[in-house]
């Protein structure tokens, strides 16, 4: 029990450090400098304001100073990286439960990047795809040739009839998890994150719909994948599908 609450606790502090780096690596600034602050006020925040989830809680979702909203995303990201902690941490240590885990972090903080940016970050992408593809390979695992081609086939099509609908960034990504899904994982994989995708999307079609908000929501506004992909890839990693 206390294991299970340290993992959550110790991911939900990762997700609060995930979340900066998603935030400004894209923009290529500094995760040191300046300190974690108010982008309202400019106002450096305390240690007290930034205790994972209870902080935000406490303030009600607003600046300490200035009493600006803040948005819920990093609050929900911690959350995800607690769950993520406590239910895919590598306990019992085995050398593929490692590198699942691996895999599963450098998804979500892919995901994040998507989510504020709507890009695939290439200083995020290329050392995980490193860190995948040298853990793979350390395990021996067997390089799905078939996967690989029947995901560059899908997207070959996508790309084709859904032109400038579907991101290379999704693309890529896709193709460098291909090789080491079973071709079943892949297809059921893909289900989920269109279908979680899908639900995602008519969720926010019906809130935008609410004339109150209809005017505060930015019109059409792209909805990221990889946060859906991600999604995917725990689901089949996590129950072992
Ligand atoms: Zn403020």
């Amino acid at each position: 029990m206390t294991i299970n609450i340290l993992l959550f606790l110790l991911g939900a502090c990762l997700g609060s450090f995930f979340c900066l780096v998603a935030q400004r690596w894209p923009q290529d600034k500094s995760i040191l400098r300046p300190a974690s602050h108010c982008t309202s006020c400019q106002q450096a925040l305390k240690w007290r304001d930034m205790i994972p989830l209870l902080s935000a809680v406490r303030l009600g979702f607003r600046c300490r100073y200035c009493g600006t909203p803040f948005p819920y995303s990093c609050f929900v990201a911690e959350f995800l990286c607690g769950c993520l902690f406590l239910l895919a941490f590598p306990l019992p240590f085995t050398h593929e439960a490692v590198v699942n885990f691996i895999w599963l972090v450098a998804a979500f903080l892919l995901a994040l990047a998507d989510w504020f940016y709507l890009i695939l970050k290439p200083k995020i992408f290329y050392p995980s795809l490193v860190l995948l593809w040298g853990g793979q390979l350390f395990l021996g695992h067997w390089f799905h040739w078939e996967t690989l081609l029947y995901c560059a086939g899908i997207l070959l099509l996508l790309t084709i009839f859904l032109r400038g609908r579907f991101g290379m960034g999704d693309v890529l990504l896709l193709l460098s998890w291909s090789p080491w899904l079973e071709l079943r994982q892949f297809c059921l994989l893909l289900i989920l994150a269109s279908g979680t995708g899908l639900i995602a999307a008519g969720a926010r079609q019906l809130w935008a719909a609410h004339p109150t908000r209809a005017a505060a929501s930015p019109p059409h506004q792209e909805l990221p994948f990889i946060p859906f992909l991600a999604t995917g890839l725990w689901m089949v990693l996590q129950f072992g599908w």
